[in-house]
């Protein structure tokens, strides 16, 4: 059997396919705002004069908490039933001097997660999509101390 293609879930948010993937944002050439998703004009000062960056794969967590019901379908592409969905952490990624990134993260537990810990950028399995490929999205997870 064929590999299974692994498809972003859309096009411009990360590098992919990619061995060191980032998350793509925007920076304003005039004023230096940074954005993510990357936009065609700064909201800082509204010119259309951006460059599209990778940013930076560690960040801190600013803030956090575990989303504990499926979201409304749609915008949210899981098909999903209460009985199926597991909660999962979504908070906001501080990435130094850049941006603060919502994200998903891979901690679940609340006991795992503290504001200001050490996070890092990843690409995992959202799900299988209808062609039988694989969705991938990005998430934090956090930095094992020590590491
Ligand atoms: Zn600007």
């Amino acid at each position: 059997m064929p590999e299974k293609k692994q498809v972003p879930i859309a096009e411009g948010l990360f590098t992919w396919p990619s061995d060191d993937p980032r998350l793509i944002g925007s920076r304003c050439k005039n004023c230096g705002e940074v954005t993510f998703p990357a936009q065609k004009s700064c909201p800082a000062c509204c010119l259309e004069d951006v460059d599209n960056i990778e940013l930076a794969k560690r960040g801190k967590l600013w803030t956090w908490t575990v989303q504990g019901f499926p979201p409304k379908s749609p915008p949210y592409a899981k098909k999903e039933t209460p009985e199926t969905f597991v909660p999962y952490g979504v908070g906001y990624i501080e990435l130094p001097g850049q941006v603060r990134v919502e994200s998903r993260l891979t901690e679940n537990d609340p006991a795992r997660l503290r504001i200001g810990q050490d996070m890092e950028l990843v690409i995992e399995k959202f799900m299988d999509n209808d062609q039988g490929d694989e969705v991938m999205i990005f998430a934090f997870k956090p930095v094992d101390s020590g590491s």
